[in-house]
């Protein structure tokens, strides 16, 4: 038994040595990311449920590491919100997402929304409304094209600093979204006290429709609360037609998923825009 317990002891040592090494690489990793040009941006469209047009897209970023390949954002985001990097890479997702934004309404002649992520660390720095502020400066992007997507975390965590960054943001006029909704402490106080413009009903709802009726309830219960509160909604993971047309006939604003379209280049997206432009 004592031996068995050793030998216990010796494989959790080595498996934890492992897994800080590999934490320090990947944060060290991450450090250079930015300065190396090993970040892009992938765009996914956002529909408009009764007309099927493109309304907007949502700004998802991507590591393409030198030598491990492509780092899934659910590994490398935690990581840039404990060490602080998510503060210079988010200002970065930021600018590039805006400019984007405007090169897209001067080649293709179309208004489109750019929804960017926003992480709680992120929230907490008090510089975050005078950087938004700047790159729509810079950019000359209307801030009303401008979507910052908050999590119910973010929110719910009301010291001070949270409640005047949001009060700051909304003079600016940036349209503000809660994603992933109903995963976290859904607490209907901070819809009425927060102004925010759309709900984004979390995959996980919506990806057992239409034979889930839990979900399928949920879902519906979300809109018809939102709507009484004059939010828009957008369903996030559509993957059917079945899907999609439940949600049509819940009411749901917007649509966003792989039915939709993948999150895609700047170029596809330029294409879509051009295809679907005004009449
Ligand atoms: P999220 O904000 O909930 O983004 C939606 C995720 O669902 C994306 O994963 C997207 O690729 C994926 N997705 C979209 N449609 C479908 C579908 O129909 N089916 C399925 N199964 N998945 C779908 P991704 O790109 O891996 O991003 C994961 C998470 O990383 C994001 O979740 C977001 O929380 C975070 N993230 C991504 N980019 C940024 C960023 O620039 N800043 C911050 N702070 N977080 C980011
Ligand atoms: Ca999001
Ligand atoms: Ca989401
Ligand atoms: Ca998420």
């Amino acid at each position: 038994a004592k031996n068995c317990g050793k030998n216990n002891a010796k494989l959790y040592s080595s498996a934890l040595t492992t897994q800080i090494m590999s934490h320090v690489k990947l944060e060290i990793g991450l450090r250079k990311a930015l300065q190396n040009n090993e970040l892009y941006l992938q765009y996914q469209p956002q529909i408009d449920v009764p007309s099927a047009r493109l309304v907007g897209v949502e700004a998802l970023l991507r590591w393409r590491h030198p030598e491990h390949g492509m780092i899934s954002p659910d590994d490398f985001i935690p990581l840039a919100e404990e060490t602080g990097l998510i503060v210079p890479i988010g200002a970065w997702v930021l600018r590039t997402a805006c400019m984007q934004a405007r090169a897209w309404h001067d080649e293709c002649g179309r208004a489109v929304r750019v929804a960017v992520n926003l992480s709680a660390r992120q929230f907490k720095d008090e510089n975050l409304a005078q950087t938004v502020l700047a790159v729509l400066e810079e950019t000359g992007l209307d801030p009303r094209l401008l979507e910052l997507e908050l999590t119910e975390g973010t929110l719910m965590d009301d010291a001070q600093a949270t409640l005047a960054t949001l009060e700051q943001l909304r003079a600016i006029g940036v349209y503000l979204s809660i994603d992933d909704f109903g995963t976290g402490y859904s607490s209907m106080n901070y819809l009425k006290r927060f102004n925010v413009r759309a709900l984004k009903i979390d995959r996980s709802f919506i990806s057992g429709l239409p034979q889930d009726s839990e979900n399928a309830a949920i879902t519906r219960a979300i809109i018809a609360m939102a709507h009484g509160l004059k939010l828009a909604v957008v369903a996030e993971g559509v993957e059917t037609d079945e899907q999609l047309l439940l949600l049509k006939q819940f009411g749901c604003d917007m649509a966003q998923g792989y039915l939709l379209g993948q999150p895609s280049t700047e170029e596809v997206i330029g294409e879509m825009l051009m295809n679907t432009a005004a009449t």
